[in-house]
């Protein structure tokens, strides 16, 4: 039997840490990411999240795909507001690019590390990725990683990943207690 190719979105490295290591038990299934994340504000953040990234390809040796986009202005013009609005359009964003792609390019399927969080809308992510199913027909790899978060968390911390203080925006920056310590400057 053939492994399945699975594209995996890859939100940061601490959350695929789990996720990889969880898929890679089952057996069978073919990895590649992609890290495609225009919600991330500044570009700093952005590309502390993707060096650390990089390091878990060599480390899981899988091949990951980079989108360098960024969006915030966008976010800024027409996000503001209700947490639940914004959150619902960043995952579909990059849920939605996740199953284009990995239809172009001939995935079996497609899954997301977002999946992994307790932090995030896990009932809201699922949806959304049962729907890009329906609309790219492929399969979407439903699983509910959550149980995997702590150990993947620990494991990436002892490699030395960029363990993020927020969730990604610009709004979720702001909302955090480093807008009163600032850890970048705009
Ligand atoms: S809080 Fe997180 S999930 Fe929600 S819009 Fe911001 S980056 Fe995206």
């Amino acid at each position: 039997m053939r492994n399945t190719k699975l594209l995996l979105h890859i939100c940061c490295a601490p959350c695929a840490t789990g996720v990889i290591k969880k898929l890679k038990s089952d057996g069978s299934i073919y990895i590649s990411g992609i890290y495609y994340n225009p919600n991330i504000h500044p570009s700093q953040e952005h590309q502390e999240r993707k060096v650390s990234v990089d390091l878990l390809s060599n480390d899981e040796n899988i091949d990951v795909l980079y989108d360098d986009t960024l969006m915030v202005d966008y976010w800024k013009e027409n996000l503001k507001g209700e947490k639940v609005n914004r959150c619902d359009f960043c995952y579909t964003l990059r849920i939605e690019q996740l199953a284009k792609t990995a239809k172009e390019m001939g995935y079996d399927a497609f899954t997301t590390t977002l999946l992994v969080s307790p932090w995030q809308n896990h009932e809201k992510i699922q949806i959304i990725g049962q729907e890009m199913q329906k609309k790219y027909d492929i399969d979407f790899m439903y699983q509910d990683f959550r149980p995997f978060y702590r150990e993947g968390k620990n494991l990436a911390y002892h490699r030395g990943y960029y363990l993020q203080k927020y969730c990604g925006c610009i709004f979720s920056y702001e909302e955090s207690d480093h807008k009163k310590k600032p850890i970048y400057t705009f």
